[in-house]
């Protein structure tokens, strides 16, 4: 017993010492992180159909409020997906000690939109560091694996952006990968730099659209259709996060 107080006592020690924040998990504490789940299930609801309707120029085109989304060939809707996707990722990214905004807080037949204009200019009106915009692709059933989209540089709209969104969007493809995300197989490339998206022209902070993956193919869909699922996905895109937070120093 007495060979033992000695370690006993420097543990209880070590564990009264105050612990540097980061070495507690704390890593992204200050950080302000907009999600933006796509989409709306009530988007497809006829009562709606108006509010669908509105229509802004994004300073590239004009575009209506917001889209149904995809869906699985089951019918998994995709704002059913990216809901419970940003679920996950809120939990995971306040227990790292950020502040964690969602662009909606309900997923119903119910409810509609926001409109894109409102999604990109979100991240201003909570003061966020970075917006991360999360879908799930409808593409050709063989393809397969995520991109993430960057916003192109428009003057008098993205031109204060572009830059930090594309650091923000090769953080999140470098972070995601080493997390076992696999880049998209149906693009050349796991980055796309749009003119646009008015999720992205109307952001004030850097801001990426992440496509998860495509909801047409069986072996995603499955994947995206189960609790396991969703939960990596949301762990790849903390990654991405916290990875692009550790490459600029902090979130800021
Ligand atoms: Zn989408």
């Amino acid at each position: 017993m007495k060979r033992l107080a000695a370690p006993l006592l420097a543990g209880l020690l070590l564990a009264l010492l105050p612990v540097p924040a980061h070495a507690a998990g704390q890593s992204l504490a200050g950080a302000v992180i907009a999600l933006d789940p796509g989409h709306q299930l009530g988007n497809s609801n006829p009562k709606f159909s108006s509010q669908m309707k509105q229509k802004r120029f994004n300073g590239r085109l004009v575009k209506s409020c917001n889209t149904t989304g995809t869906a699985t060939n089951k019918g998994l809707p995709e704002a059913t997906f990216t809901w419970q996707v940003s679920q996950e990722l809120k939990k995971l990214l306040e227990a790292q000690g950020a502040r964690v905004e969602l662009t909606r807080t309900t997923n119903s037949r119910d409810s509609w939109g926001p409109c894109v204009w409102d999604r990109g200019g979100f991240s201003a009106k909570v003061g966020a560091d970075l917006f991360v915009s999360i879908h799930a692709d409808g593409a050709p059933a063989k393809g397969r694996g995520f991109h993430v989209i960057a916003p192109g540089r428009l003057k008098g709209w993205t031109g204060d952006i572009a830059a930090g969104s594309r650091n923000l969007a090769l953080s999140m493809i470098d972070g995601m990968r080493q997390a076992g995300a696999r880049p998209t197989t149906y693009l050349s490339s796991p980055l796309s730099v749009r003119t646009d998206q008015s999720t992205l022209n109307f952001n004030a902070v850097p801001s990426v659209i992440v496509e998860l993956g495509n909801m047409r193919n069986a072996r995603e869909a499955a994947q995206m259709s189960s609790a396991s699922g969703v939960r990596l996905y949301a762990e790849q895109l903390a990654a991405g996060i916290s990875r692009y937070c550790a490459v600029q120093s902090r979130c800021r």
